[in-house]
């Protein structure tokens, strides 16, 4: 039985190491959260004490979560004195490339595989194994990483070599972010001109304004169930983490050269909303800026 230590099970990492262990998986799961820890068990994975004790033995070591520093503190000071020899690496974090190739270069030194392998489709993606991968490894270690993402994706594409991963991710989110903030305003515009805002859901996700922020993740509440903007913009994707993707992609924009004034206007939208006191809401409830409500 493939054994996988799985490290960082917050909004994403719970759903994803259920899956694991629903593919009948041994996952030894950590996170500095004890509760975490716990909802993992009750999902059918075994506690480990520490980073360090998931993966003694563990054939496979995928990792989800913050920022760089803690990809990079945890593979330097957990991950790489304690794994055994043989060990694939998979980071699932969103971070900057920068640190994906310095842990990816650090992996390989020490004799292991590495993938970096950000993913799109949110915690509820999470939770029913379908969100897409976006994997930056070697090409020949490519089928197997592929072969321990399967039971948490709906796709598994790979974007090219180290780092690959998080540039098409944050090239991805720059959209997201950009196109959410389309839609919260189209909303508030809607209601202001005394459209029905249910209305104009059904108009626009049958026209031309139709797009994955509208259609799947609708910030007005109602018209899609599943949408974090029905349990008032708790858990989901929080603004805070869409204004550190944001933040990447500028740094990774002014290093390559690259005009992009929306994904600028978007991160500067969503620093708003985080100092006034959003950062913890899903992105979506950015739409209470448009409205003049308080977050
Ligand atoms: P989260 O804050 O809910 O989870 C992160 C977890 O990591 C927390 O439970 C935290 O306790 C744990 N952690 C931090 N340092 C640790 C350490 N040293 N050892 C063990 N555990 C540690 O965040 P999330 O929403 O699950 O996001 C995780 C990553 O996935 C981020 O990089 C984020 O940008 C990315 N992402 C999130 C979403 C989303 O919709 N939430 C979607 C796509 C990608």
């Amino acid at each position: 039985m493939t054994r996988i230590a799985f490290i960082g099970l917050g909004n994403m990492g719970g759903g994803m190491a259920a899956n694991q262990a629903r593919a009948r998986r041994e996952v030894m799961a950590f996170d500095l959260v004890a509760a975490a820890v716990e909802k993992a068990v009750a999902a059918g994975c075994r506690a480990a004490g520490s980073a360090a004790a998931a993966v003694k033995d563990a054939d496979v070591v995928i990792t989800m979560l913050p920022a760089g520093q803690h990809v990079r503190k945890v593979y330097a000071e957990d991950v790489l004195p304690n794994a055994q020899p043989g060990a694939l690496m998979i980071d699932c974090s969103t971070i900057d490339v920068e640190s994906a190739r310095a842990v990816a270069a650090q992996v390989k030194a020490a004799g292991f595989r590495f993938a970096d392998a950000p993913v799109s489709g949110g915690q509820a993606g999470a939770e029913a194994g379908t969100l897409a991968f976006m994997v930056g490894c070697d090409e020949a270690d490519f089928p197997a990483v592929e072969e321990i993402i399967r039971p948490m994706a709906r796709a598994v594409i790979r974007a090219g070599d180290h780092g690959a991963g998080q540039a098409a991710k944050i090239c991805n989110n720059m959209v997201l972010g950009a196109s959410m903030i389309a839609v919260c305003e189209a909303f508030a515009l809607a209601e202001k001109l005394g459209l029905d805002p249910e209305r104009f859901f059904e108009i626009a996700s049958n026209s031309s304004g139709q797009c994955w922020s509208l259609t799947s993740y609708c910030p007005w509440p109602g018209p899609v169930p599943s949408a974090p903007s029905n349990r008032n913009y708790e858990g989901g994707f929080a603004t805070a983490m869409m204004l550190k993707d944001l933040k990447l992609a500028q740094e990774a924009a002014a290093k390559a050269g690259a005009a992009t004034p929306l994904g600028a206007q978007a991160e500067g939208l969503y620093a708003l909303f985080d100092r006034l006191g959003g950062g913890a809401k899903d992105f979506s409830a950015i739409l209470e800026l448009f409205r003049g409500k308080a977050p």
